[in-house]
């Protein structure tokens, strides 16, 4: 954990639940108490109806690969050791969509449509990062 060199999320005061919740392994987003949408990344207001007031509701974790792409190139010094590397757009059960990574398996392996479910890596004390692994 102590050399990670990838760039960290900034923690902030609405977004801390967020990670917090990652942290304990539970894959959360926030729901708006003025309009009840539901959205993910987290942010400072609802991107539905810009309302600060922002609950927080558990997800399964689970749902599919919407589409992704495999870096050979490398755009980030940090990322040098893992290329090539995966970046996947995965929609879930609950009709959102998150920008991730599917970890434990080969770049070939992954299909658009494939089953995966949330899988966090624990980069650093304070971080946990939501990643996916296919379910088998
Ligand atoms: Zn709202």
């Amino acid at each position: 954990m102590a050399d990670y060199t990838k760039p960290l999320p900034v923690i902030e005061k609405w977004n801390a639940p967020y990670w917090q919740a990652a942290k304990r392994h539970e894959f959360v987003a926030q729901r708006c108490r003025a309009c009840g949408y539901t959205h993910l990344p987290p942010g400072p207001a609802c991107t539905n109806c810009l309302s600060a007031d922002q609950d927080w509701v558990r997800l399964s974790g689970r749902g599919t690969i919407y589409s992704y792409g495999v870096y050979y190139q490398c755009w980030h010094e940090g990322f040098a050791g893992d290329i090539p590397y995966n970046v996947a757009l995965i929609s879930l059960e609950e009709g959102l969509q998150i920008v991730s990574q599917v970890i434990g398996c080969d770049n070939e392996e992954l299909d658009c449509g494939l089953a995966v479910e949330v899988s966090f890596d624990d980069i650093t004390p304070e971080v946990s990062l939501p990643k996916f692994r296919l379910l088998k």
